[in-house]
């Protein structure tokens, strides 16, 4: 009986064990509330930008990714990256994004990047708002920020390397004009025309716009990058949606846009790095209002998006297609 126990818990090792090797690990729905409802605590008082609430934020968002095993990719090997830009009424903000990565296995893959972001700051307090006055931001973006940790976490704590590198950027400045992902790219420790594509996360906590297991992306009428990942072969009933309207108009809203529009040319042709931004939402009404709570998240739905957004990413780090603009109003960024 002794042996049959042993030989049990040796098979049970091996299947576990076996089944890290070809997956991201899953996301779990109480690790996302946790994460998401710290961001968006009172206590951040909204994290606007400059304040020392998103010093803590991206103190804590770097903790979060060195423990998931991401390694540095900045020149100076640290994961802050301080910038500052000119803000309302000519004053100095200070600011900083948190990059981190993990190194691509395919000797014939590994110079090409993934870079997987979301901003992590927010608009603070409401002026002229009596009572609860602080715009908490959860859904946007203490979602996206939750949602890019958790898939650092569910790649980086598994057995499975991926083909490409991955770059997570929990971005800053977004709310004053996409400025943390400008500086960025401006700014970038890899080639830019070494990026494969970037998915940008945002809004992604509620289910009640388009439905349990569906998302959209924004851009999805301009390059391959929806196409590609519909092909994914292991979606089961996760699906995304590409007829909602306002996706293209929010394709200019965030900060894949910062990838996407690197330069103009006079010919009106924009030169950059295909992207999207993946949500569950538009424009819904408690969007930058004081009622961005997680208290009406479907956390559930958001684990299961976020596992899935995990496995998507390393299929696509392994992939052999291109990801290339279909619109020709667009170029690849050299
Ligand atoms: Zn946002």
């Amino acid at each position: 009986m002794k042996k049959l126990y042993f030989t049990f818990i040796v098979l049970l090792l091996v299947i576990i064990s076996g089944r890290n090797k070809v997956s991201a690990q899953i996301v779990r729905a109480e690790d996302l509330k946790e994460w998401v409802s710290y961001l968006s605590s009172d206590e951040m008082r909204g994290r606007t930008n400059g304040s020392p609430e998103m010093k803590t934020a991206a103190e804590w968002i770097s903790k979060m990714f060195i423990e998931a095993g991401l390694k540095p990719v900045l020149n100076d090997g640290s994961y802050i990256q301080n910038y500052s830009f000119i803000g309302r009424q000519q004053q100095t903000t200070e600011e900083r994004n948190v990059i981190g990565s993990l190194p691509g296995s395919d000797p014939a893959l590994k110079d090409q990047y993934i870079i997987l972001s979301a901003h992590f700051d927010h608009i603070g307090i409401k002026k002229g708002v009596t009572g609860d006055s602080i715009c908490n931001g959860a859904d946007d973006n203490a979602a996206g920020t939750s949602a890019l940790i958790a898939i650092a976490r569910a790649i980086g704590m598994s057995a499975i390397k991926p083909g490409r590198s991955i770059v997570f950027a929990a971005f800053s400045g977004e709310e004053r004009g996409m400025k943390g992902s400008r500086y960025f790219v401006a700014n970038t420790p890899v080639p830019l025309s070494g990026i494969y594509a970037d998915l940008n996360f945002e809004m992604i906590g509620h289910s009640e716009s388009f439905g349990k297991h569906n998302f959209y992306m924004t851009g999805c009428k301009l390059s391959n990058l929806d196409d590609l990942i519909k092909s994914y072969p292991d979606a089961g009933e996760i699906t995304l949606i590409d007829t909602i309207q306002m996706a293209n108009s929010l394709f200019y809203a965030s900060d894949n846009i910062a990838f996407s529009r690197v330069s103009v040319s006079p010919e009106g042709i924009t030169s950059g790095i295909p992207s999207g931004t993946f949500a569950t939402t538009t424009m819904a009404p408690y969007i930058h209002s004081v009622t961005d709570e997680a208290d009406k998240f479907d956390f559930d739905n958001m684990a299961e998006l976020t596992t899935y957004f995990a496995k998507v990413v390393l299929w696509l780090s392994d992939s052999r297609q291109e990801v290339s603009w279909t619109d020709p109003a667009f170029t690849r960024a050299k």
